[in-house]
């Protein structure tokens, strides 16, 4: 290793560009190159679930191409380099036949979305949004369309309903759970979402999956395993995401649920860390921005040579279906308690109390999404053992 050995990180969503930012407010001069499989383009992700109602498509959510953010940051980025394999003990990345050494190698490279292995010929016409080249490929597979079929109703199932909605699409979502949301929001708010998007036009055919997909004439027929058949131009997929940890497990990295790391985001190897959507951190799977960004404050300070354990706050997560506000901190999995729930209508305000009366979790719709920051006040933060 020289001086010139660079820092590598592997992935330019908003984990690596975030942590990149961050280290250069701490340190200008050691080399970083930024490595990613597809184009380099800085955007926002949560943005993709809003393009109709804040009328922009992939090119309007873009935000900088990656010379500019090369430009601005002082880092080399390598924009169409997949990464294929990690020699930890070589301290090298293979991308291909070509060898990439590393000082400290950072891996933020997301997860995959969750194909279903569906029946039919129409396969082509599903599609799974989850990043900017997915969304510009299904808004130009959509341009003419009329009807969208959503398969999945957690979050950004919901989102993308409200979104096609929004921009005059009919739109049918599907799902296998009863309510909306099921691992997110309790019952009384799921319900107060799923009305209010019925009220906007969204149907929905809930307790049922989608089991085979067949071309009719432009568009496609979507067959239900409750004997329903649904007519649309496409699908669009949002069943779930499984951080990507192949490789790191190949190259011998603990790895579980994501790619193991304690919370000063080490992995098992040394000088290898993680942060983002293939991360579990400390025990824990957070597919959400606001967890990322901590992780890329104190992994920066890391990797600007000061130790740093992240430390997260109560992060509440807000759903973006406009139709009905909804922001929600879900209690911990085996916090003890009970919700209580105040409601009027869609105006829901949902907390989760321990028995001592403390408040572990909440969920709020309607007029109640506006106290969603008082009450993040007043739950526990996450890692708080
Ligand atoms: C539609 C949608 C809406 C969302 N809304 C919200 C929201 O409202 N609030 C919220 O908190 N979160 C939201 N999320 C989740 C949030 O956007 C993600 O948690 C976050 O963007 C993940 O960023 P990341 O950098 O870790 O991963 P990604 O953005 O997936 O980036 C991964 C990077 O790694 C690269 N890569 C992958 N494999 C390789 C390889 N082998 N070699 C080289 N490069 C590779 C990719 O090309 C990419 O550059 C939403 C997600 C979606 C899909």
């Amino acid at each position: 290793m020289t001086e010139q050995t660079p820092i590598v990180i592997v992935g330019t969503g908003l984990s690596g560009y975030s942590l990149v930012r961050e280290f250069r407010k701490l340190d200008k001069e050691t080399p970083v190159i930024m490595v990613t499989a597809d184009d380099g383009v800085s955007y926002s992700k949560p943005m993709l679930s809003t393009g109709f109602t804040k009328d922009k498509d992939a090119e309007g959510l873009a935000q900088a191409d990656p010379e500019a953010m090369a430009e601005q940051l002082g880092v080399e980025i390598r924009p169409w380099s997949t990464v294929t394999g990690i020699d930890a003990d070589a301290r090298e990345l293979r991308l291909g036949d070509q060898r990439l050494p590393y000082r400290k190698l950072v891996l933020a490279w997301g997860a995959d979305v969750i194909r279903l292995s569906l029946a039919g010929d129409g396969l082509d016409r599903v599609f799974s949004i989850n990043d900017l080249m997915d969304y510009r490929a299904f808004r130009k597979a959509l341009s003419g369309g009329k009807r969208v079929a959503v398969m999945g109703a957690g979050l950004i199932g919901c989102e993308f309903a409200n979104d096609l909605r929004n921009g005059g699409y009919e739109v049918d979502v599907i799902a296998p759970d009863t309510a909306l949301m099921p691992s997110l929001l309790p019952r009384a708010a799921a319900d107060a979402v799923q009305s209010e998007l019925e009220a906007l036009g969204v149907n929905f055919h809930l307790g049922t999956v989608v089991e085979r997909v067949e071309h009719r004439g432009d568009g496609v027929e979507v067959f239900l395993a409750n004997g329903d058949r649904l007519p649309a131009d496409l699908v669009v997929s949002a069943v779930g995401l499984r951080p990507r940890t192949e490789l790191a497990a190949g190259a011998g990295l603990d790895t579980g649920l994501g790619i193991r790391v304690n919370r000063a985001l080490e992995t098992s190897a040394p000088d290898v860390y993680a942060l983002g959507d293939c991360a579990e951190v400390d025990g824990r799977v957070l597919l959400y921005v606001l967890p990322l960004m901590a992780c890329a404050r104190a992994l920066a300070k890391t990797l600007a040579g000061e130790r740093m354990e992240v430390s997260y706050g109560a992060m509440p997560v807000m759903v973006k279906t406009p139709c009905c506000p909804t922001a929600v901190c879900p209690p911990a999995a085996d916090a003890e308690g009970e919700w209580l729930v105040e409601q009027e209508g869609s105006d829901v305000k949902a907390t989760f109390r321990h028995p001592s009366g403390d408040t572990l979790g909440f969920a709020v719709t309607g007029r109640f999404a506006v106290e969603k920051q008082t009450l993040a006040r007043e739950v526990p933060p996450i890692h708080n053992d």
